[in-house]
C-alpha cells in the first residue's frame, strides 16, 4: 500500500515536472528582437505612436486661452520624451554602460522627439509653464541644458535633475517630489509626460501621458 502511494507520488511529481517543462518555450533570439526594435524605432510607426499618445494634450491645449493657462504647468521627462537618445541606445546594441552614457551626454547629440517639441511649443505659445524632470544627474546639467536648447526647447521654468548621490532603487519618489515642489510654487500641473511608469507614478498631475519606449525600463 505504502509502496503504491510512493509510486503514485513519483508519477505525479514526474508529470508536474514534464508539464512545467512544457510551458517553457524557447524565447525568440535576441538579435531578431533587437532588429525588430530597430525597425520600429526607425519607422514612421514610432513617431506616429508618440503623436497619437499626445493627441489628448494637443486637444486640451487648443481649448486653453491666456487666462485659463495662467498658473498651469506641463512636466516633461527628458530622455525618450523631450529628447531621443536612440543613437546612443543603438550604438551600444541596446545595452547600457555608465561611462559611455556620460560621454554621450557630454557630446550633446540628442535630438528632439518632434511631436513632443510641437506640444512644448504649443504650450509655451499659450502661456503654460514647462518644467523638465529627469533622471539625468545634476552633474549633467550644463550639457543637458545646452542639448535641450540646441534641440529647440528654448526656455523653461525649471529643470530638475537627480542629485549626484541619489542611490534609491526607484526614481519615482524623487520625480513625484519634484512635482510636489512645482505645485508648492503655485502651479497646477495639467500634464505630466514621460516614457516610463516611474515618470508618472505618485500623482501631482491632472493628466499623465505615457510615450512608447521598447528599449529600456527605468524603475
Ligand atoms: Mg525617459
Amino acid at each position: 500500500m505504502r509502496r503504491r502511494a510512493i509510486a503514485g507520488a513519483g508519477i505525479l511529481v514526474a508529470w508536474l515536472v514534464l508539464a512545467g517543462c512544457g510551458h517553457l518555450m524557447a524565447p525568440p533570439d535576441l538579435p531578431a528582437v533587437k532588429a525588430d526594435v530597430a525597425r520600429y524605432m526607425e519607422s514612421p510607426a514610432y513617431e506616429r505612436d508618440v503623436r497619437r499618445a499626445l493627441r489628448p494634450v494637443r486637444q486640451a491645449l487648443r481649448r486653453l486661452d491666456a487666462a485659463s493657462a495662467t498658473g498651469t504647468a506641463m512636466v516633461l521627462d527628458i530622455d525618450e520624451t523631450a529628447l531621443s537618445t536612440y543613437e546612443y541606445q543603438k550604438g551600444l546594441g541596446f545595452g547600457h554602460y555608465g561611462p559611455a552614457w556620460h560621454e554621450w551626454q557630454r557630446q550633446r547629440r540628442a535630438v528632439a522627439l518632434e511631436p513632443v517639441l510641437e506640444v512644448y511649443r504649443e504650450a509655451r505659445a499659450r502661456g503654460m509653464a514647462v518644467f523638465f524632470v529627469t533622471g539625468r544627474r545634476e552633474r549633467s546639467r550644463a550639457d543637458t541644458e545646452a542639448n535641450l536648447r540646441q534641440a529647440g526647447y528654448e526656455d523653461w521654468s525649471g529643470l530638475w535633475l537627480k542629485p549626484d548621490d541619489h542611490r534609491e532603487p526607484s526614481v519615482a519618489p524623487y520625480k513625484a517630489s519634484c512635482r510636489a515642489q512645482i505645485e508648492a510654487q503655485g502651479y497646477r500641473i495639467l500634464f505630466n509626460i514621460g516614457d516610463q511608469d516611474s515618470d508618472l507614478a505618485g500623482g501631482h498631475a491632472e493628466h499623465t501621458v505615457r510615450l512608447p519606449n521598447p528599449i529600456y525600463r527605468v524603475e
